[in-house]
C-alpha cells in the first residue's frame, strides 16, 4: 500500500509517521464530519474530491480500494495515462486545472466534471466537443474571488455574462461556482472569500439559476469552506502527501 509523508529526515523526530492513503482518507472524512457538525450541516451534503494530480496510478488504486470515488486532476498530460488505466471500479474524473483552448477536446470527453471554466470561448469549445453519446459535462465556473491579478477565474463583475452564456450551451450542465482564494492561515480570514463565493451563488439563484455546487476548500482550509457552504472540497496533500 502506498505511503504518504514518506520522505522523512532521519533526524526529524517531529515529522509525522508515515500513514497509508486509507488512513489519510479516514482522517479527512473525520475532519469533514467535525466541520459539518460545527456548521450544523449533513455530511452527506459534502463530497470529497481526492486531488491526485502528479500522483501515480497506484495512489488512485489505493484510494479507490479505500472507498474513494471522485478524483481531481489539474494537468492534462499527467492525467491522461491515469484516466486510460483500468480500475476495479471506474473513478469519477474531475478536471480542476487551468484550461488551454487547444486541450479542450480531451477535457470535454474524458471527464465527468470541469471545475475551472472561466471564459466563454473555453465553455463553447467544451460544449461543441463533448461527444453526443456522453451525458452533458458538469461545469463549475471558477471565480477569481480574491481579485489576484495572476490568478485564473472570471471576475465577479463578469460572472453574470458567463453564467448566461454557459446556460445556453447544450452539452454543458452548469452546476455551480469554484474558487481558489489567496492563501490565509487564520480561519476568519479563510472564511471571507468562501462567504463571498457563497453570496454570488445566492444572488445567481435569486435570478433563477439552479446552482447546487460550491467547489471550495482544500487541505488547509476545508473547515472554513464547509462552514460557508462548500458542497465539494478538493483535497490533495492531506490524502496523498506533499507534491514534489
Ligand atoms: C492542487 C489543487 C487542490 C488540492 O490542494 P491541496 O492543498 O493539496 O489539498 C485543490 N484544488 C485545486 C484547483 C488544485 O489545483
Amino acid at each position: 500500500m502506498p505511503v504518504v509523508y514518506s520522505a522523512l529526515s532521519v533526524n526529524d523526530t517531529t515529522a509525522p509517521k508515515p500513514i497509508s492513503i486509507a488512513d489519510a482518507l479516514a482522517r479527512v472524512h473525520a475532519r469533514i464530519a467535525a466541520a459539518c457538525q460545527v456548521a450544523n450541516r449533513d455530511p452527506a451534503e459534502v463530497t470529497l474530491l481526492a486531488v491526485s494530480k502528479t500522483k501515480p496510478e497506484s495512489a488512485i488504486h489505493a484510494a479507490l480500494a479505500a472507498g474513494q470515488t471522485a478524483f481531481g486532476e489539474s494537468y492534462l498530460q499527467d492525467a491522461m495515462p491515469k484516466l486510460m488505466a483500468a480500475y476495479p471500479r471506474q473513478p469519477e474524473w474531475h478536471f480542476i486545472g487551468p484550461i488551454q483552448s487547444n486541450k479542450t477536446r480531451d477535457i470535454a470527453n474524458h471527464f465527468a466534471w470541469v471545475h475551472s471554466v472561466d471564459r466563454i470561448k473555453v465553455a463553447r469549445r467544451l460544449s461543441d466537443q463533448r461527444d453526443d453519446s456522453l451525458p452533458p459535462l458538469n461545469c463549475c465556473l471558477q471565480v477569481n474571488i480574491s481579485g489576484e491579478a495572476a490568478k485564473a477565474g472570471v471576475s465577479p463583475a463578469e460572472l453574470g455574462e458567463l453564467v448566461a452564456a454557459v446556460r445556453e450551451m447544450p452539452r454543458l450542465t452548469l452546476r455551480g461556482l469554484m474558487c481558489i482564494p489567496a492563501r490565509a492561515t487564520d480561519p476568519a480570514a479563510q472564511a471571507l472569500p468562501f462567504r463571498a463565493l457563497a453570496e454570488l451563488a445566492v444572488a445567481l439563484r435569486s435570478e433563477g439559476h439552479a446552482l447546487d455546487t460550491l467547489s471550495m476548500g482544500m487541505s488547509a482550509d476545508l473547515e472554513a469552506a464547509i462552514a460557508e457552504g462548500a458542497t465539494i472540497v478538493r483535497v490533495g496533500t492531506d490524502i496523498f502527501g506533499a507534491r514534489s
